[in-house]
């Protein structure tokens, strides 16, 4: 068991009973059909290695890196295996063995340490593509480009103006009488790509009675970077975070309306210890949140087919499937249209869809096999990827379809 960096998680490994449950919920082995894409065969291949049975090879790197980090298998899991936690530390341990080379590793680094933990540098960059689109470059030298980038630009969606993209104000008044005050995360994606989103998260959450703090000092949450194995990086910039949180004073939660953040916020206490417990505890998606206090007010009516998508690291990261749900069917004349696919992924996974576009576009071709067979008028999903990856689908597809988060939703029938 010396060596390898994995001895740590052979505890973790022992509670895969092999019962292969979790098969059937994998989207890498509906697809490929292989015991070693399953997560049933990568605990196997870690347990191997962490007991020095099978060497830390290429093997164990392509599989913990086609794995979509999903944590689909942790919801069939009758045995209570801790799939997310055991990925994050096997990448971390074959990024340290050097076995993780070629253009995704350059792509993943470029983007998750030099471009999305920056605000100023992610903020210039946005502003850049959106001057391209608007201009109409990107089209005319899109024949030009190599095809990986053509690829990649297929998937971009329409950069939002400069106006759409400012930061909220630090504090924004309850509205009638205050029920509360709540702390918001506004991440790093989402003002830039989704500042429409967070500014009706906090416009509905203010018109339900509660105040809005948003620190000024918060950052990027580490949770792609954690992903990709960059454990130390996405720990010193989750320490920001608590400090940046501790300094919002007495606040009934922290809101956030990106799952992916969501998730990795609430795990702090896994990456930081007790320095993470108090930030991890006040962590509650909007959807939950406002699920629990109770909607104030009468909704508009909005006559539509509404799809709902659950975003992985909403219902399998944090357990939170029938608040969403329940809040929008509480908009007069919603009709909420079941799909046969909801809880799997969509094949975005942080940058997984640049990173392995081919296992992407199969896993998101059966997504959207099930969500076009529900005919919606708008799909409704509560993470950043999930939003552009569907978002990204349904126009290869030509479907005549809004994506949007359920909040902007709720804040127009509500606000
Ligand atoms: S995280 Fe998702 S892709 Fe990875 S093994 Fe689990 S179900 Fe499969
Ligand atoms: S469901 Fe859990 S215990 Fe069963 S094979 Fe999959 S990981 Fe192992």
């Amino acid at each position: 068991m010396e060596g390898s960096g994995l001895e740590a998680l052979h505890p973790g490994t022992l509670d895969c009973v092999h019962c292969g449950l979790c098969l059937s919920s994998c989207p890498t082995y509906r697809v490929t059909g292989r015991e070693t894409s399953s997560p049933r065969g990568r605990v196997y291949l870690m347990r191997g290695v962490a007991e020095g049975e099978i060497p830390l090879s290429g093997t164990l790197a392509d599989e913990a890196y086609l794995c979509l980090g999903c944590r689909a298998c942790e919801t069939a899991c009758p045995s209570g295996v801790a799939f997310g936690s055991l990925l994050e530390q096997t990448r971390a341990a074959v990024d340290d063995a050097g076995l993780r080379r070629g253009w995704a590793k350059w792509i993943e680094r470029l983007a998750l340490r030099q471009v999305v933990p920056r605000q100023r540098v992610l903020h210039g960059l946005m502003g850049g593509l959106s001057l391209v689109q608007r201009l109409g470059l990107d089209r005319l030298l899109l024949p030009l480009l190599p095809r990986r980038l053509r690829e990649m630009h297929g998937l971009l969606p329409r950069v939002p103006a400069a106006a759409d993209r400012r930061r909220l104000p630090r504090v924004t008044p309850a509205r009638g009488e205050k029920r509360g005050r709540v702390a918001f995360f506004e991440g790093c994606v989402m003002p830039e790509m989704f500042g429409a989103v967070n500014r009706a998260t906090v416009e509905l959450l203010a018109s339900q009675g509660f105040e809005v703090v948003v620190p000024p000092d918060q950052g990027c949450c580490g949770a792609l970077q954690a992903h990709g194995g960059e454990l130390e990086f996405a720990s010193e910039l989750a320490r920001a975070n608590v400090v940046a949180f501790r300094q919002a004073g007495e606040i009934d939660a922290v809101i956030l309306n990106s799952a992916g953040c969501g998730a990795a916020i609430r795990e702090l206490d896994h990456w930081l210890g007790e320095e993470g417990a108090l930030l991890a505890g006040q962590v509650r998606d909007v959807c939950e949140f406002l699920d629990q206090v109770g909607l104030r007010g009468t909704p508009r009516s909005l006559a539509k087919r509404v799809a709902y998508d659950d975003p992985c690291h909403l219902v399998h990261g944090q357990g939170v499937a029938s608040a969403p749900r329940r809040l929008l069917e509480a908009i007069p004349e919603l009709k909420l249209v079941a799909h046969d696919d909801p809880a799997s992924c969509c094949g975005a996974a942080g940058i997984y869809n640049l990173t392995h576009p081919e296992m992407s576009a199969a896993v998101l071709a059966s997504k959207l096999d099930a969500l076009e067979a529900a005919r919606p008028e708008i799909i409704a999903t509560g993470n950043p990827g999930c939003l552009m990856q569907l978002e990204a689908g349904a126009r290869g597809r030509g479907l005549d379809v809004r994506l949007a988060h359920p909040i902007e939703l709720l804040a127009e029938a509500l606000c």
